[in-house]
């Protein structure tokens, strides 16, 4: 996989880009993830081809949904025949039946599901669900999680000022009375929960949480940390949503609800679920969806159910129901991870891991893995920044955060090819 690493038709395609396209991306953080933004010609398997020749292992996995790689073979012949079928019908079909049973049987305590297209709908809808439900209107979410890009929960996703519980809009264009209903806290902090539940407990619609706070350095949950929140949910009548568009189909076949068991009420599913289709889910007990049977509110969108995203999900997870295939991606995370803190440390770089096999983030600088948001910020990203321009020039694609995605495509070849990039780049970092 030699790589020659020259980005000069990148650049020119972005310049063009950004005479007709605005910002010349298609997705605001995408220009930042590398200069040039890397134009893609094709994916094949655990691999990126861009269009100046260079071949990359990826361990960006288009922000998390290639689970199963690129142009596998079972997803595109299910979704070559139904697209012989029809592409989307705002009608119901059997495949929407056959993928609604196979998350059931899949995911502890889901016994029924909607379905949406992105994770930002689902997110809203679990919402929405949650608030007809309780006749509450107030969102509590947690610092540093990401739920989507809409006003209401694009709160103290990057907060600027010390205080922890004062909602902060993330980026310009978000009016306060947006989030006015959204309430913020400190995530893994059981007394800040507790304290906050005795005082406006009865105002409280929904808690929002991502299980493992991948969006910021993929923070493990403290030992019983989900538990009270989802028992303190249950004690205040408010409703349990766990925001599983990363964890889901990921950290297990059944997501967080089977990795560290437990069930919330509602879970959100996008992501892995469809294996790079665009595809979200919210499933939970049959008795939350009560509210949309009996019309005290809508779940709605064109799009939804759309034929070849429901098949490709339907494969994707037939794929991840194969015996071993966790233990698989899980041995080949931890061996990355490994390889990651050992050569560090060889080049004098403290290194800490957190996170699981399937989702985890390296953060330089430390020496202990971070629980929250602001712990994350003592990271050294700038080393970070350099290490992964190093990667890049050596066959490996990275994310910008620090966050590495593991899927069934990562090999034992893939394995050996990125071991030798990290010992090369930190070496040519650390220099
Ligand atoms: N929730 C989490 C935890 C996410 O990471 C994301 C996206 O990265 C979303 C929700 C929003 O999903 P989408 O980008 O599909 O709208």
């Amino acid at each position: 996989m030699a790589s020659i690493h020259t980005t000069s038709r990148s650049a020119e395609l972005y310049e063009r880009a950004s005479r007709s396209l605005a910002t010349g991306v298609s997705s605001s953080l995408r220009r930042f993830v590398t200069q040039p933004p890397l134009y893609i010609d094709h994916a094949d398997g655990p691999h990126f081809y861009d269009v100046d020749g260079n071949c990359r292992a990826d361990y960006t996995l288009g922000w998390g949904p290639l689970i199963v790689g690129s142009n596998h073979a079972g997803i595109n012949a299910a979704v070559a025949r139904q697209l012989e079928k029809g592409y989307t019908y705002g009608c119901q079909h059997i495949a929407e039946i056959e993928l609604a049973e196979l998350i059931v049987d899949s995911v502890p305590g889901v016994e029924q599901v909607i379905f949406s297209n992105t994770g930002t709908e689902a997110i809203q809808s679990a919402i929405r669900i949650a608030r007809a439900h309780t006749g509450r209107d107030k969102i509590l979410k947690f610092e540093g999680h990401y739920h989507g890009w809409l006003n209401n929960v694009l709160v103290s996703y990057r907060p600027k000022i010390e205080d922890s519980t004062l909602p902060q809009a993330t980026c310009g264009g978000q009016p306060a009375g947006e989030f006015s209903e959204t309430l913020v806290l400190p995530w893994n902090d059981v007394d800040a929960l507790k304290d906050l539940f005795q005082r406006r407990g009865q105002e409280i619609a929904c808690v929002l949480t991502e299980p493992v706070l991948a969006n910021s350095g993929s923070c493990m949950p403290r030992p019983g940390y989900l538990e009270t929140l989802i028992e303190l949910c249950r004690e205040y009548g408010a409703v349990s949503i766990f925001d599983e568009v990363i964890t889901g189909f990921r950290i297990a076949l059944g997501g967080a609800r089977e990795y560290f068991g437990v069930e919330p009420d509602l879970s959100v599913y996008g992501k892995a679920l469809a294996g790079g289709f665009t595809m979200s889910a919210v499933g939970g007990r049959a008795e939350m969806f009560e509210v949309l049977r009996d019309m005290r509110t809508i779940h709605s969108g064109t799009y939804n159910g759309t034929s070849f995203n429901i098949v490709a999900a339907i494969e994707t997870i037939r794929e991840l129901r194969k015996p071993g295939t966790y233990d698989r991606m899980n041995a080949h995370g931890h061996a990355v991870a490994e390889a990651l803190t050992t050569t560090a440390a060889k080049y004098g770089l403290d290194a800490a891991v957190s996170g699981v096999g399937t989702v985890f983030s390296v953060h330089f600088g430390v020496t202990q893995a971070p629980r929250d948001y602001r712990e994350t910020t003592r990271t050294d990203m700038e080393t970070y920044g350099r290490f992964r321009e190093a990667m890049l020039a050596n066959g490996v694609q990275l994310l910008p955060d620090a966050r590495w995605y593991v899927g069934t495509q990562h090999d034992d070849a893939v394995l050996q090819h990125v071991i030798k990039a990290i010992e090369t780049s930190m070496k040519e970092t650390m220099r």
